[in-house]
């Protein structure tokens, strides 16, 4: 896959909770493909617009890289790699370009059920495990508590059963799943959806009027939702 750029490509999730809402919003934007064998590329039909079938943590990158020129992918992972980035120096690496309206969930710290909630100070000094490490540490160091970051990929919710943590820091909608592992949510960090990522800087041929037309599409499908 080479770095066309009279064509724009739109990174969504192969498979999991975006999967199937992405496509459908895209395609009432009057978009169609054609799929490839492998199921990784869809080639635009109605507008040279394709699609990318990934990991949603991959989307970021991707669009970093170049390989993407926008994304579907929930403000979460986009704000977490956008922080991590961000230290290393190079500046705001992404744009959210628009709130999607569907993928809502909060990133909480959640304790034991059993808990008096007096607040982020009680914090101090526990160990919090969750897979968004840049956005827990960045909200510690605004509150000024020192508490320590324990980063696991998944499963974050039995970490304080297994001893790793006392609290936790992870994704609830519903709640069900910290009930079931006798939590609570405590505080939220970050009010999440489904947002199109792009690149912090506007694109400076073809892509860009392809980009517009998408947005206005977009727009209108959104305000009809609503
Ligand atoms: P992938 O295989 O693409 O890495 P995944 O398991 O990381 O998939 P999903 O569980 O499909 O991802 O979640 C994708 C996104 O859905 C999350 O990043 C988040 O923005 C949103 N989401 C909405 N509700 C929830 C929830 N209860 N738990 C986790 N994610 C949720
Ligand atoms: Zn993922």
């Amino acid at each position: 896959i080479g770095g066309g750029r009279d064509r724009l490509r739109i990174a969504i999730q192969k498979s999991g909770r975006l999967a199937e809402p992405a496509r459908a919003l895209l395609t009432a934007c009057g978009l169609s493909w054609r799929e490839s064998r492998d199921r990784l590329f869809c080639y635009g039909e109605s507008l040279p617009i394709d699609l990318l079938l990934v990991r949603d943590d991959d989307i970021p990158g991707l669009i970093r890289d170049g390989v993407c020129d926008l994304g579907v992918v929930g403000r979460n992972v986009l704000v977490e790699q956008d922080i991590a980035l961000t230290r290393t120096g190079a500046g705001p690496a992404f744009a959210e370009l628009r709130a999607l309206g569907f993928g809502a969930c909060r990133l909480d710290i959640a304790v034991p059920d059993t808990w008096d909630w007096q607040g982020p100070p009680q914090l101090a000094g526990l160990r919090i495990a969750t897979s968004y490490p840049a956005i827990l540490q960045r909200w510690l160091d605004d509150q000024g508590i020192e508490a320590g970051v324990v980063e696991l990929s998944g499963s974050v919710e039995i970490a304080p059963k297994l001893g790793q943590a006392e609290v936790i820091c992870d994704l609830v909608s519903s709640g069900a799943t910290l009930a079931a592992n006798q939590l609570r949510p405590a505080t939220t960090l970050l009010q999440s959806e489904a947002v199109l990522a792009g690149p912090a800087h506007a694109f400076d041929d073809a892509r860009g009027a392809l980009a517009e037309l998408l947005l206005r599409r977009l727009d209108g499908v959104l305000r009809m939702r609503n």
